[in-house]
């Protein structure tokens, strides 16, 4: 245990209370814990005291000296300085303060102050334009004078307030600190003590001071994070599964026998792997990964029916009804000539045809069941779930996997995704699955050609999707759908369908789908796009993942700004699907540098991995790829790409330490168990322990 009761909600900490209480909870911070642990997002060194006449204009310095005049000026509406007439016993400068009239109160002469900020020397008076500042009144210096915290705020804090806080917390609980790292570590390493890293990462001495706490808290986070993870590995990887998979599956040969191609050698691979992973004793726990198109659901399907024709059962969880529906009717096509009951469970469903369906998945009559978040719910019960598949997982939390993963006892877990994520972040994200990944594309696939387009440009898209439209070729024009917008986005995208319907594609079909539609009129307007009786299908994103309509060759995605890097692969993997030669057009009037960036990078690939790596180097970790989704840990210090080798070694010292002692059992031990209990959720640590 630290010795600091971690847990403590602030609001009863010193000098915080109920109002700064919900400042920091707005900052995420509710624990004393997660204050301490509030790492200053940069440092000033205002540390050198200088001599104002030594200055030069331009200069950031900090100068001490007595205060000896002063006055108020409001230039113009708006602007208020305080000006200080200041003397450091060599010159005299003016300080002045832009709106910050409360510091007035303590401009009495001869006061004396730190001052920190620019210099401007093209005043008579010379200036120092005062960013930091403080009194010297004989008590620590927190503001100024020192190398100085610079902490995340939040409307209503002050920076100077976050010093205080941090201040007399630091002093009430520091000499309780105790080290739960092992000490052997510790050295190993050359790191810090908790407490010593705590005081030096908020308040350092010296820059050397500050840099070596830093890396003991990044250390400490991977650390921790890891250990965690490699007790959930172990706790999968010791459970035995009470089924087995007959060698000679007859559904498998003629599911494969009746598919209209052959699968490809990334498909083959792909296959291999999983396959052998679910002839273990244990329960496979695997994430199948390939770009969008890659082919991914036939694996699905393989691996479903590895568990139905040992007379179990499959389930697969897809992310929207869309999706869940096509998933249904696909499977429905293949599956049911060779004898497969497949069901489909959605949330929208009459209450009759539910109850049957779920008479029948406990009964064992139906075999292989879609389903969206619907599936999870209480009342599903299985008769014999042996394999779980979790499609387009990205869009899922590790919560909802683990629920869907408890419809049956121990059933081997498959989840897919075509969000790649460059291999040093799946090494933290996915530390307990495997991972097997589809090479290469189907044959026969072109580049999706993509271009960037103004608003104004919209016709010469209009007169390309005619062009295709008049060859049986289809389009998709996508609008943003943002939650905060969500009326004027409908509206938007409803007017966009009706105008075009009306005008310049009044001689095709033009349809809309939306998330707000009933799921019935969902279901019938896909239909009648798959079947090509709509040529145009204005849509918001729930066509992102999954749809797959080959015959659709453009794409147009409106106010392309408005989306991630991901997404916007996404959107595009809906085309380029068939033989024929696909387009897109990525449609927006900002070009903002890092739209730019973003945009380019889309015309400039159509590699998912590569375009991960790129979205990685344009964001930051902390943002690519929707990672926030994943129900992963977020990092608060330690950085997954900067800190790779940092993230090998604890990687390394947590397999170690579970390799010996896999439920943190011994005596020296303790401590880190107990530190991962208070700083992880409580329950999932204990599951993996018993
Ligand atoms: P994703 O990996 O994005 O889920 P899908 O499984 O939807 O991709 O497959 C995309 C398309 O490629 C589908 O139309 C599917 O029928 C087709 N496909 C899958 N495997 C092959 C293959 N080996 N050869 C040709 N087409 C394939
Ligand atoms: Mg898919």
């Amino acid at each position: 245990m630290t010795g600091i009761p971690w847990r403590n909600d602030i609001q009863y900490v010193k000098n915080i209370g109920p109002r700064r209480a919900a400042l920091l909870k707005k900052l995420g911070i509710n624990s004393l814990g997660d204050l301490l642990y509030l790492f200053p997002r940069e440092y000033r060194d205002l540390n050198q005291l200088k001599n104002f006449y030594s200055l030069r204009h331009g200069d950031l310095a900090t100068v001490r000296a007595t205060v000896s005049a002063w006055d108020e000026v409001r230039p113009r509406k708006g602007l208020t300085l305080t000006r200080a007439l200041m003397n450091d016993g060599l010159s005299n400068f003016m300080a002045v303060w832009f709106n910050q009239s409360h510091i007035k109160r303590q401009l009495s002469l001869g006061t004396v102050l730190l001052v920190s900020g620019k210099v401007n020397k093209s005043f008579s008076t010379p200036q120092l334009q005062v960013s930091e500042y403080e009194v010297e009144d004989g008590s620590e210096l927190l503001n100024t004078g020192r190398i100085v915290p610079v902490y995340p705020l939040t409307e209503g804090l002050s920076q100077r307030v976050m010093r205080i806080i941090l201040k007399s917390v630091l002093d009430q609980w520091l000499p309780g600190a105790k080290e739960f790292l092992p000490e052997a570590m510790l050295q190993k390493y050359l790191l810090p003590h908790l407490g010593e890293s705590l005081s030096q990462v908020h308040y350092p001495e010296s820059a050397r001071h500050c840099h070596m706490a830093r890396r003991r808290f990044i250390f400490e986070e991977l650390f921790l994070q890891q250990l965690v993870t490699a007790l959930q590995r172990h706790k999968v990887e010791e459970k035995l599964k009470p089924h087995r998979y007959l060698d000679k599956n007859i559904l498998e040969e003629a599911f494969i026998k009746n598919l209209p191609f052959k699968l490809t050698p990334g498909q083959e691979n792909a296959w291999l792997e999983i396959k052998t992973d679910m002839g273990r004793p244990n329960p496979a726990n695997r994430l199948l990964q390939g770009d969008v198109g890659s082919g991914k659901t036939v694996l699905c399907v393989l691996a479903l029916l590895r568990a139905v024709g040992s007379g179990l059962q499959g389930a697969v969880m897809a992310p929207t009804e869309i999706l869940a529906q096509q998933h249904y009717n696909n499977f429905r096509k293949h599956l049911e000539p060779i004898g497969v009951r497949v069901g489909i469970l959605k949330g929208s469903m009459g209450k009759k045809e539910r109850s049957a369906l779920l008479e029948g998945i406990s009964l064992g009559s139906i075999e292989l069941v879609v389903g969206t978040h619907a599936l999870i719910q209480e009342d599903v019960k299985f008769k014999a779930l042996a394999v779980v598949v979790v499609d387009e997982q990205h869009r899922f939390g590790v919560r909802q996997r683990a629920l869907l993963a408890h419809k049956g006892s121990q059933p081997d877990i498959l989840v897919m995704t075509a969000t790649p994520i460059p291999r040093t972040l799946s090494l933290t994200l996915y530390g307990d699955l495997n991972i097997t990944t589809i090479k290469g594309l189907p044959p026969g696939r072109r580049p999706v050609d993509t271009f960037l387009f103004k608003q104004a440009q919209f016709q010469n898209i209009m007169s390309h999707i005619k062009k295709e439209a008049r060859q049986g070729r289809q389009s998709y024009i996508i609008c943003p759908l943002v939650e905060e917008s969500l009326k004027i986005d409908l509206q938007a995208a409803t007017d966009l369908a009706s105008g075009l319907s009306q005008e310049d594609l009044k001689d095709f079909n033009v349809g809309l789908v939306h998330g707000r539609m009933k799921g019935k009129e969902k279901e019938a307007i896909m239909e009648a796009f798959r079947a090509g009786a709509i040529d145009v299908l204005v849509s918001t994103t729930v066509v992102e993942v999954g749809v797959d309509v080959p015959n659709a060759t453009t794409m147009v995605i409106i106010d392309a700004h408005r989306f991630g890097l991901a997404q916007l692969h996404q959107l595009r993997g809906r085309v380029g699907r068939g033989k024929e030669k696909s387009y897109c057009f990525l449609v927006s009037d900002n070009m903002g540098p890092d739209t730019r960036a973003r945009l380019e990078a889309m015309v400039s690939t159509g590699d998912g991995f590569l375009l991960a790596e790129k979205d990685l180097s344009l964001r930051g970790p902390g943002e690519v790829w929707g990672t926030r989704q994943w129900g992963m840990v977020q990092y608060k210090i330690a950085d997954p790409i900067r800190d790779i080798k940092a993230m090998e070694v604890a990687r390394q010292e947590a397999a170690a330490i579970i390799a010996a002692d896999p439920r943190l059992e011994s005596p020296q031990n303790q401590v880190l168990l107990k530190t991962i209990m208070e700083r992880f959720d409580h329950n999932l640590i204990s599951s993996v322990i018993s």
